[in-house]
């Protein structure tokens, strides 16, 4: 089966196999990531987000998979965050909509200094 090289964001992304065998390189340096080298934040039934960094050149970047009918397509984006930091701002559970409105009445609601309002928060 024929490949394909898909240019996406800063990384680069052979797709053989329909996508089944996914090979992603670094742009600064061209270097090849080893499938060890990734590390899963998220993995849901057809998306997972990855974290790696390479091991020539110190780039860090993030890695949205999607897995479509006709293959996979990638999408790179070089990131400052570490390994350790990627974990655990992709832990953390995002802001609901509840919490936006709460605050947003917290904060309509105030009289006075942004001081006096995180003395109240606290
Ligand atoms: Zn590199």
């Amino acid at each position: 089966m024929a490949s394909k090289n898909f240019p996406l964001g800063d990384f680069r992304f052979t797709g053989k196999n329909n996508g089944a065998n996914i090979l992603a390189k670094c742009t600064i340096c061209r270097n090849v990531f080893e499938r060890s080298e990734f590390t899963v934040l998220e993995d849901q039934a057809r998306k997972t987000t990855l974290h790696v960094t390479c091991r020539k050149c110190n780039t860090a970047a993030l890695i949205f998979l999607s897995v479509a009918q006709d293959g996979a397509v990638g999408l790179g984006i070089v990131t400052d965050l570490n390994r350790e930091e990627a974990i655990k701002m992709f832990g953390q559970e995002a802001v609901s909509a509840d919490e936006i409105i709460d605050m947003h009445q917290l904060v309509s609601k105030h009289e006075g200094s942004f001081t006096d309002l995180f003395k109240k928060i606290n």
